[in-house]
């Protein structure tokens, strides 16, 4: 790809989102020329079932700033973001959802902190998200928390809404694995960040999309790509359920030898119940390891594509 200097790549992960579509090209169209900078639009349609491709060929046909790339089918918001990144020209590239949740009124502040220069990350930190219900914040919070205590990576409030200078872009893409989560490799590969606060607004329209499963994997994906700590521990717990055992066993012994070892049914029942689902759950963690080496291995591509659309060609 080509570098343009001082030219901005906007990149918007889409499924779905064919009613928002042109009012969100058109806000985010408003926030970058009031700020007069080079730009392209990347709408990376990730196998909707609506009319989105159909939506980005319209606003292409007559705008050269528009890209348009088409999935094959579904593969997740993390694949477009890389399909994005990889399209992009720019000399900075911005992140963002496409359903307008990530303002694009504040591109116009982000850009100013990267022409400054000194910083190659400027990364929008969610000021709170007040519409979301407690069971979401909830669930965002016990990620993060995990995430901070497994890989030391401080994801509270982050979101996917960054811009990269070029230099952070090709490192991001240089980071071989498939299992991609974009937030933590942003923040993995270091560079001077710089951060500004947002308000999580409305989507512009429709309903999101994320399933407990997906949201579920996301997670796994993001820990299990990212440390190998989780395995660390489990040998502690392992260890741990050694030392009890021998407690334990002692004075199961020490009973038996002074004839009183009838009673503990009780006892063993918990012990039992407690060492076999701990084994269970232990396997588990292992297999997850292991099937994420397995996908890694495999080398399949991380998506695959129908149809670039390129702005101005009708
Ligand atoms: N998205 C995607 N592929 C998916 C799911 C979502 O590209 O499989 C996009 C979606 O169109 C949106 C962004 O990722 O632009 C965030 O998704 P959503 O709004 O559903 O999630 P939330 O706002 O709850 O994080
Ligand atoms: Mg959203």
């Amino acid at each position: 790809m080509t570098k343009t200097q001082g030219k901005v790549s906007v990149v918007a992960p889409m499924f779905n989102e064919g009613q928002v579509l042109a009012l969100f090209a058109e806000k985010v169209h408003e926030a970058l020329l009031s700020v007069s900078v080079d730009y392209e639009l990347i709408f990376v349609d990730d196998g909707s079932r609506d009319d989105t491709s159909e939506r980005i060929r319209e606003l292409a046909a007559v705008d050269p700033r528009i890209v348009g790339i088409c999935f094959s089918r579904n593969f997740g918001k993390e694949a477009a973001i890389v399909a994005g990144l990889r399209h992009a020209t720019g000399s900075a590239v911005v992140v963002m959802d496409g359903d307008g949740q990530h303002p694009p009124a504040i591109l116009p502040e982000m850009i100013a902190l990267w022409r400054q220069g000194g910083v190659e990350v400027v990364a929008a930190i969610k000021q709170g998200r007040v519409s979301d219900p407690w069971h979401v914040r909830l669930r965002a919070s016990l990620f993060n928390r995990m995430m901070l205590a497994a890989t030391g990576l401080d994801l509270e409030g982050g979101s996917d809404f960054q811009l990269l200078d070029r230099t952070a872009v090709d490192a991001v893409l240089a980071l071989g694995e498939r299992g991609r989560f974009f937030r933590g490799m942003a923040q993995w590969v270091g560079f001077k960040r710089q951060t500004i606060h947002f308000n999580v607004a409305e989507r512009l329209a429709g309903t999101g999309r994320w399933s407990i499963r997906q949201l579920v994997r996301l997670a796994l994906t993001a820990i299990i790509s990212f440390t190998a700590r989780p395995l660390t521990w489990i040998m502690g717990i392992g260890a741990l359920g050694v030392a009890i055992a021998l407690l334990l066993g002692g004075q199961a012994l020490f009973s038996w030898f002074t004839g009183k070892a009838v009673s503990g049914w009780t006892s063993l029942t918990i012990l039992i119940l407690f060492f076999g689902s701990a084994n269970l759950f232990a396997v588990g963690v292992v297999g997850e390891y292991l099937g994420q080496v397995y996908q890694e291995v495999k080398q399949r591509p991380l998506y695959l594509v129908r149809e670039v659309i390129m702005g101005g060609k009708r």
